[in-house]
């Protein structure tokens, strides 16, 4: 029998545990390692990245710049890049995303991909592993275009309703409801945005929230609408998501990268920042990994639609946690131990 000592994430929390195999299987138990291990870890089910932009690996962005100056469509930094650039290119950066992304124990990330129906296909070609969620690059939203989009992606994914206006917002709501595919959003990053718009357009998850009320994020709750949070990409540009008043008002809240140009696909640094937020905020830092775990399977199942090439269930992942506690295992850069087997967290 093997072992490996540490943490459990089960019903809601951490709590004491260790994984055995004999061999074959593991399994995942509760309670005091009953042997010696060189390894202490904390074993969780894959992790989901709520939200990414994967294509803008290249873009070098510079300190001090502003979020309308480097990723306002279409003509911040990010955007011009992606015009500019070849989607060889893009397509390598993308695939190379991808296998970090495995590398670091993510089962799946969620994507906001640029660049209509072709960069929907150079996603899925690149990333077995993402959920593609496409939006149109033309300003007209025809229906052509958004169903061209939809017979290759995940759903349909907009930069906000600001940007793109309510009807245009709208049309892109219905047809991927019309498609049974996932409909998401961008929603009150740097300012407030009418709330009731939308959620009246029923998206799987909104991302941000940075803006937002208690009053709208009840709404969200009620509503059953999770909320991603960016944490580290917020930081950047001067904002700090409000994470205590969000699981103060009920709100289902998952973690996300992000863009690829501000920060890598590992889930452990962007909760390590959440958990940081969320501390300063007077709010319980553990908290953390029920986001983290049960916010990323919701994000993932909300769609319930998302056909990935990999089964999530069943697995587990070990974060090593050098340091004996949970939170070593967010400060730890250590090598995960990918789905080590079948399991029952
Ligand atoms: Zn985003």
């Amino acid at each position: 029998m093997r072992y490996i000592g540490g943490f459990v994430y089960s019903e809601g929390r951490m709590r004491r545990g260790y994984a055995r195999t004999d061999g074959a299987e593991w399994s995942v138990e509760i309670g005091d390692c009953p042997a010696g291990t060189d390894f202490q870890g904390v074993m969780i089910p894959p992790l989901v990245n709520g939200h990414t932009h994967c294509a803008d690996a290249g873009v070098r962005p510079e300190r001090g710049m502003g979020l309308l100056e480097l990723v306002a469509p279409p003509d911040g930094l990010k955007h011009r890049y992606l015009r500019e650039t070849p989607p060889a290119v893009i397509g390598r950066d993308m695939r190379r995303y991808g296998e970090e992304s495995r590398e670091n124990g993510i089962a799946a990330f969620l994507d906001f991909r640029e660049g209509g129906e072709a960069g929907c296909r150079l996603l899925r070609s690149a990333c077995p592993d993402a959920a593609v969620l496409g939006r149109p690059l033309s300003g007209s939203f025809d229906q052509s275009e958004l169903d061209g989009i939809l017979s290759v992606s995940d759903g349909l994914a907009l930069s906000s309703v600001t940007d793109v206006g309510p009807p245009n917002a709208g049309r892109a709501a219905d047809a991927a409801h019309r498609a049974e595919k996932v409909f998401a959003i961008h929603a009150s990053e740097r300012t407030r945005e009418d709330i009731d718009t939308i959620l009246s357009m029923e998206p799987a998850f909104v991302v941000h929230m940075a803006a937002a009320t208690d009053g709208d994020m009840r709404k969200c709750a009620d509503a059953g609408v999770p909320i991603v949070v960016c944490a580290r990409s917020n930081r950047f540009f001067g904002i700090v998501p409000p994470i205590k008043r969000m699981l103060n008002a009920g709100c289902d809240v998952a973690l996300g990268t992000d863009n690829a140009m501000l920060c890598g696909p590992d889930m452990r640094p962007e909760a390590a920042e959440f958990a940081s937020v969320l501390s300063a905020q007077g709010g319980d830092p553990s908290d953390v990994w029920r986001c983290l775990v049960e916010g990323g399977k919701k994000i993932l199942n909300q769609p319930s639609l998302i056909a990935l090439a990999k089964k999530t269930e069943e697995e587990i992942v070990v974060l090593p946690c050098p340091g004996g506690s949970p939170e070593s295992a967010l400060a730890s850069g250590g090598a995960v131990r990918p789905l080590i087997g079948r399991g029952s967290i």
